[in-house]
């Protein structure tokens, strides 16, 4: 286990985060609780011992700061941030970098968890870390998220580093932020365009990063669809949230033929059973800041999206967007999770039950950390591939996990996230074991 050598900060709390373990799903489960309740039933099935549930359901480091930002008008407003590290035996921390209003510290836990099993899941060299700082980003100046972003990199700069812990933009952030953290990181240490992933490509980020995530979703809801009997071309395609995973996912899925139905963004969305023009929608939403009013299409909330009668639904915004009064609602076939959580344990049961195939996050979002990992390759080589080497290896890595949760799910008669944890679970626990972790 990689330990931290310089001194941390007074102000840091430190502790780990545990869940007890709970084996029946509940729609008031907290984000952690829902997370490790995934881990626990796949601990079970793969026969873990104690000691290794124990460290594998819990955070390894917890640190929370205190971001006292002075605003454009002077006041002095003082935000929570958090940096967690949730598992580091495959390799450094990795996960990104959350700005919203619910990024407290339990929903940051889960993050990091969940970025564990994916980085095992895609097979990149990286254990599994989340950061976030509770604010409403949208309420913010450009000079204040950059003063914002500054700050508090400074204050997790003690335990993140190009070989320990490197963040990404995730809600919220984007590459701007990446390049500030990058510019106060150097400021410490030196020049490190290593530390974070996701950067602007003239500052070291990598050619295909901003379109990652959109591009893995895109590949693995084909390849699950073709599994599932759905034609992916015609397939009526419905996306919640249009920042850059749904941005990218909506216009990839357009591009291998798909029709992209409806979409939102937290204002809400537009709904058009002919397809949507998504280069004119993309115009109006930067005049307008919205696709909500979008006027080619019906209005929809965000809702009734969820609803909507569709083959394939993906939520790219949220998590625990469809639950327990939502998920006999679900018209679509195939849901392919883009957002972290967006299905809770008790919904994931019942779209089960009924036939819904669920396309778990851990899989179908795992392109952007793939490109990450890219792009540190690309900063540790010092030396910048082409666009189309870097969508080869992402398009490699992405149908070869899908093949092998799809078939493993086959084989073993299970759901294809309870495959996906198990694949992910018993290689994080097999590289403790060979780590003489515990
Ligand atoms: P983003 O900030 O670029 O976009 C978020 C989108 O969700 C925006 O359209 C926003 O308006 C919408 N939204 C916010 N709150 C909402 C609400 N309450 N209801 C409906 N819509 C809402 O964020 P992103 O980077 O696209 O991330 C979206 C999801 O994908 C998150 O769950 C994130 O963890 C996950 N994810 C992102 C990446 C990445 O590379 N950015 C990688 C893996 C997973």
């Amino acid at each position: 286990m990689p330990k931290t050598e310089e001194a941390e900060p007074e102000a840091a709390s430190e502790s780990a985060g545990v869940a007890a373990p709970v084996l029946e799903p509940a729609d008031d489960m907290s984000p952690f609780e829902a997370t490790t309740y995934l881990f626990h039933r796949s601990a079970a099935r793969l026969e873990l011992r104690d000691e290794m549930r124990e460290v594998l359901g819990s955070t390894y480091r917890e640190l929370a700061v205190q971001v006292p930002l002075r605003m454009d008008d002077g006041k002095v407003v003082v935000y929570r941030g958090y940096r967690i590290q949730h598992n580091g035996a495959r390799g450094p921390y990795k996960g990104g970098i959350r700005y919203h209003e619910s990024a407290e510290l339990d929903e940051v836990r889960a993050l990091a968890a969940l970025m564990t099993w994916k980085n095992a899941l895609i097979d990149v060299p990286f254990g599994g870390a989340k950061g976030g700082v509770q604010c409403e980003p949208g309420l913010l100046s450009a000079g204040e998220r950059e003063r914002l972003t500054r700050r508090f990199t400074g204050m997790i700069s003690y335990i993140i580093g190009v070989n320990r812990d490197i963040p990404a933009p995730d809600m919220g952030t984007n590459a701007q932020t990446m390049a500030w953290m990058m510019d106060a990181y150097g400021h410490r240490y030196g020049y490190s365009p290593g530390i974070v992933t996701g950067k602007p490509v003239e500052l070291g980020g990598s050619p295909g990063r901003e379109e990652a995530t959109g591009r893995g979703v895109v590949i693995c809801a084909a390849e699950s669809a073709r599994a599932t009997g759905i034609d992916f071309t015609g397939a009526r395609v419905v996306v919640q949230g249009f920042g850059n995973v749904g941005y990218w996912t909506a216009v990839l899925a357009a591009e291998q033929g798909a029709k992209v139905i409806a979409v939102s963004d937290v204002g809400g969305g537009v709904f058009n059973t002919r397809g949507l023009d998504l280069a004119d929608l993309d115009r109006h939403r930067n005049d307008a800041m919205s696709v909500s009013t979008y006027p080619n299409g019906d209005k929809v909330s965000n809702t009734e999206i969820l609803e909507l009668d569709c083959d394939i639904l993906i939520p790219a915004a949220i998590h625990a967007v469809i639950h327990g009064d939502n998920a006999d609602d679900i018209k679509a076939k195939l849901v392919v999770e883009a957002a972290n959580a967006p299905t809770t344990p008790v919904a994931d049961r019942i779209l089960d039950e009924r036939g819904v195939v669920v396309v778990p996050d851990i899989l179908a979002n795992a392109g952007g950390v793939t490109v990450s990992y890219l792009e540190w390759v690309q900063n540790i080589q010092q030396f910048r591939w082409e666009l189309k080497d870097v969508n080869a290896e992402l398009n490699k890595k992405m149908t070869r996990a899908t093949e092998h949760v799809l078939s493993k799910a086959e084989d073993s008669r299970c759901s294809i996230r309870d495959s996906a944890f198990d694949i992910a679970v018993e290689r994080v626990a097999h590289t403790a074991d060979l780590r003489g972790y515990i």
